[in-house]
């Protein structure tokens, strides 16, 4: 299998090959065909397996599908939540190189540095923001952050994110979104605690196992 196998555009398998990807791994052969169908999708896949890309690749594809349409409209359209600041910078580094040949915009928002640089970019309109739950919130709640937009939702390390005790600020995060929306949910480890949190927040999911 090759990623020219999915209906990506040519700008994006540019920047694939770019990244010297020769083979999509078994994550991204399994998970990108239903992103791209737009179903809700619960993957569990260790750190490693190539799970970003498989999330941000068909995220780019589907935004660029839309973007005809919304006319230059400057609202957020996927959001994902990962837990620690490093893992937000490692994903939009992914977003970015994957995006480089579009005009989608990434931006991400996480704790521990000053809210001005981060307001400024959110005031100038972006089409995919990754963020830490906490941050997010208080930019939320200070009017900075307009989620009323978002067409894909995505929990990322999702296990991680409940050990690390941010149950109740996923829910509320995913309260602040549009009800219609596409979730995907990815985390290492399946335990009950996920079953119901995915039970709570995503519709009908197709589940990947890896
Ligand atoms: P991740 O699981 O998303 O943290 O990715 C782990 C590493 O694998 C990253 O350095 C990616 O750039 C790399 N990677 C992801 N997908 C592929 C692929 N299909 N072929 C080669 N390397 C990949």
């Amino acid at each position: 299998m090759q990623f020219s196998d999915f209906s990506f555009n040519k700008s994006i398998l540019k920047a694939v090959a770019e990244e010297r990807f020769q083979t999509p791994s078994l994550v991204q052969q399994e998970a990108i065909p239903l992103i791209l169908e737009k179903k809700n999708v619960i993957v569990s896949a260790q750190t490693g397996t190539g799970k970003t890309a498989a999330f941000a690749l068909p995220i780019i594809q589907l935004l660029f599908d839309g973007q005809d349409a919304e006319k230059g409209e400057k609202k957020i359209k996927s959001l994902i939540i990962t837990p620690t600041r490093e893992l937000a910078i490692q994903i939009l580094e992914n977003f970015k190189s994957f995006s480089k040949y579009s005009n989608l915009r990434a931006s991400a928002v996480f704790g521990g540095v000053s809210l001005e640089p981060q307001k400024e970019i959110l005031s100038k309109g972006i089409d995919i923001l990754i963020a830490t739950p906490g941050r997010l919130i208080d930019l939320h709640t200070q009017g900075n952050i307009d989620l009323s937009a978002i067409e894909i939702f995505v929990l990322d390390e999702a296990d991680l994110m409940l050990d690390m005790g941010f149950i109740n600020d996923i829910k509320k995060i995913e309260r602040f979104c549009p009800k219609q929306k596409q979730t995907l949910l990815f985390s290492a480890t399946m335990p009950e605690k996920i079953v119901e949190l995915a039970k709570k927040v995503i519709k009908s999911p197709v589940v990947v196992e890896i």
